[in-house]
Parts: structure tokens; C-alpha cells; sequence
């Protein structure tokens, strides 16, 4: 069948297609330890779940609510967006979407022109490559030559005027940095400075580990606020991914045309998730901190484990999220593997324990390991990998 020449060379998502892979082995029976998927492993808080069922029950889920989501949730998220950044968004400059995914996508569509740039810094989340091209972007990879966090020297080496956005993501897939205020003013003044407008996706933002501080980039100063864009979600923070609840946040003229987007695609997200999401942001942020401090001590315990496996190399102990980046080139090669895809579909196959080669991130010579695992497992994987590892040298 004919394809439109903009999908001609798309592929799935690389971390879904290896946790499908990881899924079959495991029905077929294998043992096998997932590590290679981006979602928390606790089942929603049940405060939240009730909320779901009482609209269910009484009705309020039967039917459409506007395109850009409930008024109460949009009120919600506007308090929470407040409550934690001091900065103020209407109900109106907020619209909310089946999942940060399909806000990104819809951003992109929105803003591009074909043939314009869009600033991703390397390594960047699988998506976003695939969603500038989508709406016939052309996105232009920046690499980071230190402690994967881009710098504003590298960002105008990549600038051109075609340039017309940035996406920054902090706490950042795959890597777990966290970037400073002082880096983000950076990056900020700069975009406002040549009028790159700036997405920032803050969806791991509650994620944040050993006294570590998070900065939105909305909340350092009006002028960059204007020029952002703000993605975000539940599916992180309150271990909702199967809910599809995230949202978007900008400037009010370029709301009521997302808006009337989503009013001609989506239409508005599953109701019933809506009015669960109302009761994520509003109830006693207790649970967040609850799933934080597992995912911190997890952290804390896997990070020695994978950087004792030979060749396996860390640099400093990330900050957010929940995930590890070991380049792992010295093994792989070692192995006498030709690449990192290959040593992670030997280590599946072998061990049980499934990782995200690094070429879906940009670095092929890393690999993703996430931690939204029990301890237990955490460790077995660790232990099966260096099994594997040292046996094989
Ligand atoms: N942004 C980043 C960096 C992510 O890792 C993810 C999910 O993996 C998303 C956005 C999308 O999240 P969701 O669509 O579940 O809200």
C-alpha cells in the first residue's frame, strides 16, 4: 500500500519492541528479570483507583468532556504546576492529553514547518526523534561532551536559522542527570536570545534522588516562561503509565490552537482517567514520596552493583529517574560481540535479563538499564549479568 513518504521510515519504539520480546520469553516460560522498560513497577496508589471507580459508578465517566481535558483537572494541575514551581498557568493555558507522548507529538505538529530544526540533546528519549520527523521537522542531534548535559557552546555550534526549538528533558531518559539551575538559566537566556522556543519535558520531575533540587525551566524567570513550553504527566510520579494522563502548559495563544488540535484528534482523553488523575494532584502527596524513596534506595543499591561488572563503565551516581547508562563498549567488545544489540539480545536470551541497547538513545556504545524493579530482582539481575559477563570473558 502507498505510504506518505514521512512514515515510510518509521520504526516502533525501541524499548517497546524489547519489552515485547522480554514479554514472550516470559510467557514461553523463561525467567526473565525486565529491566528494560520506563515504568514504575507499583500498581496506582488506591486513593487514586477509588476516585476512578466512584466516577465509573456514578456516571461521571459515562461521557465526552472538553477536548482539553475537565476543568477541575486543568484547575488541579494548574494549582499543582503552582505549588511546585511558584509559577501561575490558567485552567485555559493548560490542556491535557493521552499521555506526554501525544503531548510532544501534538507540540511538534504544531509548531514545525517542514524542514525546520529542533535542538535534541544526545542522549534523548526514543521518541522525540521519530515525532520531529513525524511532522516533517528535521531533527538535529547535539551531542554532550560532558556528563551527558548540554552545554550552550554546544547548543550555538548547532543553531542555524532554521532553528526553531530545543527539547530539554530533566531528570533525563536514559541517563537519570538532573540538570542545575545555573545550566538551566544558561540554556534558558540563550533560547530567549534567539527566540528558540523551549520544551521542557518534566515528566520524571518528582523523581529526584539523595538531596538532590529540581528547577523547572518555567520558574526561572518570566521571560524564559514565556518562551516554554511545559510537558508533564502522572504516569511517572503516581505509577499511572496505563492511565495515558499527561498535559501541556504554555502560553495562552498558543493553548486555544492546541486546544482546537486536540478537538479534531484525540478529542479528550479517557474520562475516567481524568477523573483519577483529579485525585493524583490532589490528595496528600504522601504516596509520591512513598514510590520516590524506593526508587532512591533502589538506586542506591544497584548503581555499586552494575559499576563492579567488568567493563561496565558508570560515571557519577545519577540524580534522578530511574535509570542507569553504563557505556558498555569495553564488554561488549571484550565479548567479542560486533555490537551492543548483540550482547543484549545474547544477555536476554542466556540470562532471562533484558537491557535497552543505547543506539535507541543516540549512544549506541551505552546500554538503558532501568530500576523500576524490587530489590530482589535488582539484585539477581546484577548477579546474572556479571555471571555472565565474567564467564564469557
Ligand atoms: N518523556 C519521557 C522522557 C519519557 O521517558 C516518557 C515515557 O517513557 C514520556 C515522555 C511519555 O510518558 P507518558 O506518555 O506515559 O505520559
Amino acid at each position: 500500500m502507498h505510504l506518505a513518504k514521512r512514515v515510510s521510515k518509521l520504526q516502533p519504539s525501541a524499548t517497546l519492541a524489547l519489552s515485547r520480546q522480554a514479554q514472550q520469553l516470559a510467557q514461553s516460560g523463561q525467567d526473565v528479570i525486565d529491566l528494560s522498560i520506563g515504568q514504575p513497577d507499583f500498581t496506582t496508589p488506591r486513593v487514586i483507583k477509588d476516585a476512578a471507580i466512584s466516577a465509573i459508578n456514578d456516571g461521571s465517566a459515562s461521557f465526552y468532556t472538553p477536548a482539553n481535558g475537565l476543568p477541575a483537572l486543568r484547575e488541579a494541575i494548574s494549582q499543582h504546576i503552582y505549588q511546585q514551581n511558584g509559577v501561575t498557568y490558567s485552567p485555559d493555558q493548560i490542556a491535557v492529553t493521552n499521555g506526554a507522548k501525544y503531548a510532544l507529538a501534538s507540540v511538534f505538529n504544531l509548531i514545525l514547518n517542514a524542514g525546520d530544526n529542533v535542538l535534541i540533546p544526545v542522549p534523548y528519549w526514543v521518541s522525540y526523534v521519530e515525532q520531529v520527523r513525524l511532522a516533517e521537522g528535521e531533527p538535529i542531534l547535539v551531542p554532550s561532551q560532558s556528563g551527558f548535559k548540554v552545554t550552550v557552546d554546544e547548543l550555538e555550534a548547532a543553531r542555524t536559522d532554521k532553528t526553531r526549538a530545543i527539547i530539554l528533558n530533566s531528570p533525563q531518559n536514559p541517563t537519570g542527570v538532573v540538570y542545575s539551575k545555573q545550566e538551566l538559566t544558561l540554556i534558558g537566556n540563550w533560547a530567549v536570545q534567539h527566540q528558540i522556543l523551549i520544551i521542557a519535558d518534566d515528566i520524571y520531575r518528582d523523581l529526584v534522588y539523595n538531596g538532590t533540587n529540581f528547577t523547572s525551566m518555567i520558574s526561572i524567570d518570566p521571560a524564559i516562561t514565556a518562551n516554554t513550553i511545559l510537558i508533564s504527566g502522572v504516569s511517572k510520579t503516581y505509577a499511572m503509565t496505563g492511565w495515558r494522563i499527561g498535559y501541556v502548559a504554555g502560553p495562552a495563544k498558543f493553548m486555544q490552537t492546541f486546544s482546537a488540535y486536540l478537538s479534531h484528534t484525540t478529542g479528550n482523553p479517557a474520562t475516567v482517567s481524568q477523573y483519577a488523575a483529579i485525585a493524583a494532584y490532589t490528595v496528600d502527596q504522601g504516596i509520591v514520596e512513598t514510590m520516590r524513596q524506593a526508587f532512591e534506595t533502589r538506586l542506591n543499591r544497584l548503581y555499586p552493583l552494575i559499576a563492579a561488572i567488568p567493563g561496565f563503565d558508570l560515571d557519577e551516581k545519577p540524580t534522578g529517574a530511574f535509570y542507569l547508562f553504563p557505556k558498555i563498549k569495553r564488554t561488549v567488545e571484550l565479548l567479542n560481540y560486533a555490537t551492543t544489540d548483540d550482547f543484549a539480545a545474547a544477555l536476554l536470551a542466556e540470562t532471562g535479563v533484558a537491557i535497552v541497547p543505547g543506539r535507541a538513545f543516540g549512544m549506541p556504545e551505552y546500554a538503558r538499564i532501568s530500576y523500576a524493579k524490587d530489590l530482589e530482582s535488582l539484585e539477581e539481575a546484577a548477579n546474572r549479568m556479571q555471571a555472565f559477563v565474567t564467564k564469557t570473558m
